[in-house]
């Protein structure tokens, strides 16, 4: 909440007793003015005078504390009475919100409404996820089917490998990028590489043991380039 939304200054709203109540603050013990009930943990003022809510004839309402808006808001507006309890910082010298009165079934109509708001959502994230499941099988099975037009002699288990770990959603990996999105040939073909980098050459190996990034490269581009073309000429001689 914003502090001006939390701050309620005393000149205007508490000369409307009924719409704001009063958190008493401090040693100084307020008592009813027209029934003596007292010390009063919440009052309102009329004519200037402390009164309790039962005399002040909001004793029938509940008080919702401050910090759920959606709640608040609903709470008020279905309250045909609400009242604003705010309590006096000193420290700061204004007023501030501590949350409302609200008539009960008012609020418990609200919470129903935050309620069937927030299962709603639930609901509506759990379809998001779905429709996202789903579209990353779809795209899967197109990238895979790319890569057997591009490699052939892929063994169809390898292409779908590939083509799931390169989509895999959030990872950031070649088939996630717009250009893997779109089954860019040269990234389908960038994916397949580095594949066939990681599961048929010593390229991890070599990593592990040290050896530089681009060196390494180096070193298992005959092995890689060599499952490449196969799998190319496989279907060349199909
Ligand atoms: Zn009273």
């Amino acid at each position: 909440m914003s502090p001006s939304a939390a701050t309620v200054r005393p000149s205007t709203d508490l000369s409307h007793p009924g719409l704001v109540a009063l958190q008493p603050y401090g040693r100084r013990r307020r008592h009813c003015a027209e029934c003596a009930a007292g010390p009063l943990a919440l009052l309102v003022l009329a004519d200037g005078a402390p009164h309790c809510l039962d005399c002040a004839d909001l004793g029938h309402l509940v008080f919702l504390p401050r910090g759920d808006t959606a709640l608040t808001r609903r709470a008020r507006e279905a309250s045909s009475l609400s009242v604003v309890v705010v309590r006096r910082n000193h420290r700061k010298r204004r007023y501030e919100r501590q949350g409302v009165l609200v008539e009960e079934a008012a609020l418990a109509l609200a919470e129903r409404r935050c309620l069937a708001d927030a299962e709603a959502r639930a609901r509506r994230r759990q379809r998001d996820a779905a429709r996202r499941a789903a579209e990353d099988v779809r795209f899967a099975a197109a990238f895979a089917a790319e890569i057997r037009t591009l490699f052939p002699g892929c063994p169809a288990g390898r292409a779908e490998r590939i083509a799931a770990h390169a989509s895999r959603r959030g990872s950031g990996r070649v088939g996630r990028s717009a250009a893997g999105r779109a089954l860019d040939e040269t990234a389908v073909r960038a994916a397949v590489r580095a594949a066939v980098r990681h599961d048929d050459s010593d390229y991890d190996a070599l990593l592990m043991a040290g050896v530089r990034r681009d060196e390494a490269r180096r070193r298992v581009r005959g092995v890689v380039d060599g499952v490449l073309d196969g799998w190319r000429a496989a279907g060349t001689s199909r």
